[in-house]
């Protein structure tokens, strides 16, 4: 089997005196629970991990299309069964053939008109509310994408921001309710911009 299971997901550790100048401050109840993961979303034998999907919950293409596909016909029953999804908002379902317990299906704004507001806002509820929705089910480990930043066309560089701050506040309030969250990056271009923007929102001082 090519699963990886929780503990050889390397954690994140932030680069001590490397840091930049921020608004965040290092918050010790976070140290060993942030990861970057450059891979596979299906693979991760976790908890829980994200699904940006479409508001209809039926399947599509990119990472939708790959957790579908690994998961087998049965999670495209469970989600023709939830009514579809709103913008920003988030259902969970069971992972049936994956090896992580569980789906989060977030739908993320359509950002190919461009960002305003509304979009920043509800990239930022995908985060907030898969993070709740995985703790209101007892999920302690949870893997995002990059939600919005394929076929929807969110600007990554921008993206990065909106996901690292809405984990870090939900992290800073709810710390003993998670054990890891993993950052799952595919693209190169993707996991350079968490490298260099993690230790920003996770800083080591
Ligand atoms: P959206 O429609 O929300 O833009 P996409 O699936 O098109 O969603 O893209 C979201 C991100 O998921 C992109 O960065 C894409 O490279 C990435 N991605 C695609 N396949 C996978 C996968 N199997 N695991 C993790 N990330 C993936």
């Amino acid at each position: 089997t090519d699963y990886k299971p929780l503990d050889e997901i390397s954690v994140w550790t932030p680069t001590a005196g490397g840091s930049q100048p921020t608004d965040y401050k290092r918050n010790e109840k976070l140290d060993q629970k942030i990861s970057l993961y450059n891979g596979d979303i299906t693979k991760l034998e976790i908890d829980a991990i994200v699904n940006a999907a479409n508001n209809t919950l039926l399947g599509g293409g990119g990472v939708d299309g790959a957790i579908h596909r690994a998961a087998g016909p049965m999670l495209k029953k469970e989600c023709a069964s939830l009514n579809g999804c709103k913008t920003g908002e988030a259902k969970i379902t069971c992972g049936y053939r994956l090896p992580a317990k569980y789906v989060i299906h977030t739908v993320g704004p359509i950002a190919q008109g461009g960002v305003g507001e509304e979009e920043k806002n509800a990239l930022r509820s995908c985060y907030r509310n898969s993070l709740e929705t995985a703790t209101e089910n007892g999920a302690r480990s949870v893997a995002f994408p990059c939600i919005s930043t394929g076929i929807y066309g969110y600007p990554s560089e921008r993206a990065v921001h909106e996901a690292l701050k809405t984990v870090r506040d939900y992290l800073d309030a709810h710390h003993d309710k998670l054990d890891r969250v993993i950052f799952c990056v595919f693209l190169p271009k993707d996991r350079k911009l968490y490298e260099e923007n993690l230790p920003l929102y996770f800083p080591a001082e």
